[in-house]
């Protein structure tokens, strides 16, 4: 894998990802572009403990762009985008809209690959391995700078999630603190230490691979399941059998075979609701541990991907008790769930 690193014209940093070592990377970006401002705010909520991010100049931002004006795919003759070389491999850049910026956190774009009209699951094993290559990089790189505690990557796929660009593109957070939802996760994770003196998620994932029943996908280092208490109408979790904190402690048996399993879990999403229905929007979450946190050391990289779409053509709204109580109702059976991603299996 080779990485260049360079800069745009407005000084946001921009970074591609080839497989193959001897690629020169040396376009310049010609755009006219004026320094990026931002007016991020971080207001925490007195009542709930939890941070809100105020971003006002997201606004302006591009949204649902015609394909020849895409900002994410290669430049070409007379139309300069995001990315000014003609081909990509994987490019990783600062976000031009950030939620996050500053001593505010940070926020990058990912490109999976300069096919505009691909999704992650038409790419190939190699094609994968290097957006994996990518994602850890940018956490090592991310723990280095001042006031990034927690590095949150993630792809939101499909219209119905709210995707304002169709190119195939994921997003990275850096946050300047540890997540409500992960500060939660923490926290179970050391009761359930105090309580049993065991890992929570070693015990956890422990349990799944003994009850069988809601495991849909089981490699040598990996294994997949709907967990025990899904939010969501189908939702898995996908964690390597090592239990590591980050991406970067991952080893190379589990980043060889990361792909294969991660490529058959999303086809498997998109036969969920049968031959003939749309894409199947999705979310996929990668949560790793904070990189100062008590506990840190108890936390467990996995993956969270879940759809949105509960059956044909009906989403699932997160209406008054979700939005209002923070009480998720799931009409599909988590066991149900695991056995339809079994049935649609390659
Ligand atoms: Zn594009």
């Amino acid at each position: 894998m080779k990485k260049t690193s360079t800069r745009l014209a407005d000084g946001r940093e921009l970074l591609y990802y080839d497989a193959r070592d001897d690629v020169v990377r040396d376009a310049v970006d010609p755009r006219p572009l004026d320094a990026v401002s931002t007016t991020s705010e971080i207001r925490h909520d007195l009542l709930l403990g939890d941070a809100v991010a105020i971003a006002s100049h997201r606004q302006g931002r591009t949204y649902h762009p015609p394909a020849d004006e895409c900002p994410l795919c290669p430049s070409r003759e007379g139309r300069h985008s995001e990315i000014p070389a003609a081909d990509y491999g994987v490019a990783v850049f600062e976000n031009r809209f950030p939620s996050l910026a500053g001593d505010l956190g940070r926020c990058e774009v990912v490109c999976f690959t300069s096919d505009h009209d691909a999704a992650f699951a038409d790419l190939t094993a190699e094609q994968a391995g290097l957006v994996l290559e990518a994602w850890t990089d940018r956490t090592a790189d991310l723990a280095e700078v001042p006031g990034v505690e927690q590095v949150f990557c993630f792809e939101n796929r499909g219209a119905e999630i709210g995707v304002t660009l169709q190119h195939p593109h994921g997003q990275i957070y850096g946050y300047p603190f540890v997540t409500p939802r992960t500060g939660l996760m923490l926290r179970s994770a050391a009761g359930h230490r105090t309580v049993t003196g065991r890992n929570l998620f070693d015990d956890v994932v422990g349990r799944e691979l003994a009850e069988e029943v809601r495991v849909v996908l089981e490699g040598a280092h990996w294994v997949a399941f709907v967990p025990y208490a899904a939010h969501w109408p189908y939702e898995v979790h996908l964690y390597p059998k090592r239990r590591v904190p980050d991406l970067r402690a991952l080893d190379e048996a589990a980043r060889t075979e990361f792909p294969q399993i991660y490529l058959e879990l999303l086809r498997r999403f998109d036969r969920i609701f049968g031959p003939g229905e749309p894409p199947t929007p999705y979310i996929s979450a990668w949560h790793q541990a904070p990189f100062t946190a008590d506990g840190r050391d108890d936390f467990a990289l996995h993956l969270e991907l879940f759809t949105i779409r509960r059956t044909s053509g009906k989403l699932k709204f997160l209406a008054g008790s979700e939005s209002g109580m923070s009480v998720f109702i799931n009409d599909v059976p988590p066991e149900a769930a695991a056995e339809r991603l079994r049935e649609v299996a390659s």
